[in-house]
């Protein structure tokens, strides 16, 4: 963070037809001077371990809300760490943030995925309405893969569900996994929720999405 080493890279999000870009998702990637790349399935847990995830996420949401001014029409998706959740002043920093830069929070979207929330029920639910008053949307970040908790669906205000990729890559040849992106579907959908397929790289895995009912893919 101090070196200026760290970048942000945006995966692009498409509406269903795969026709017009939606938004984005900022990944974080970290090119060293010696060592070269190193891989975020590396670094990141080793930030998580080390509390310097709070700083990273700062640094995170503030380059990716400045860089987000430049494209008035896109969504900008951040990932929020466990432990950046947890903080007690996460809210305030994410206000903090917002005003500094001067990014439509209607344009940002927090994601979260099922382990910050676990054991954290009543806070967190607090921290998401708060969250969503300051006019953020909420996403739960690669469903399928953890608890997959209906409860927690039900109980948390989120705007978006993100089917893991791991379900997409097989739904050509797998039939469970294609009647489980279905089930998906049919859950987020009834709970009035978007949903979007992660991790998808061909035009057959699009025709099925987009059969299935899923409003945007990654
Ligand atoms: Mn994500």
């Amino acid at each position: 963070i101090e070196n200026n080493e760290l970048r942000l890279l945006y995966q692009p999000l498409v509406n269903n037809s795969g026709e017009v870009v939606v938004g984005v998702e900022a990944l974080c990637r970290w090119t060293h001077p010696q060592r070269g790349e190193v891989p975020p399935s590396e670094f990141i847990p080793i930030a998580e371990h080390s509390g310097l995830i709070i700083e990273l996420g700062e640094w995170v949401l503030r380059r990716a809300c400045t860089d987000g001014k430049a494209w008035p029409k896109l969504t900008v998706a951040v990932n929020v760490s466990p432990l950046q959740f947890r903080r007690t002043d996460f809210v305030h920093t994410v206000e903090r943030i917002l005003a500094e830069t001067g990014f439509d929070p209607a344009r940002l979207e927090l994601e979260l995925t099922e382990s910050t929330l676990i054991g954290n029920i009543e806070t967190a639910e607090a921290a998401m309405r708060r969250l969503k008053a300051l006019g953020l949307r909420l996403a739960l970040d690669d469903f399928g893969t953890g608890y997959s908790s209906l409860l927690y669906l039900r109980r948390f205000p989120f705007d978006k569900l993100k089917i893991d990729q791991s379900f997409v890559r097989s739904i050509e040849t797998a039939s469970d996994a294609a009647a489980i992106v279905h089930a998906i579907v049919s859950l987020g959908r009834g709970l009035g929720m978007k949903v979007t397929a992660e991790g998808v790289e061909t035009a057959d895995q699009q025709l099925f999405l987009r059969a299935a009912g899923v409003h945007s893919m990654q």
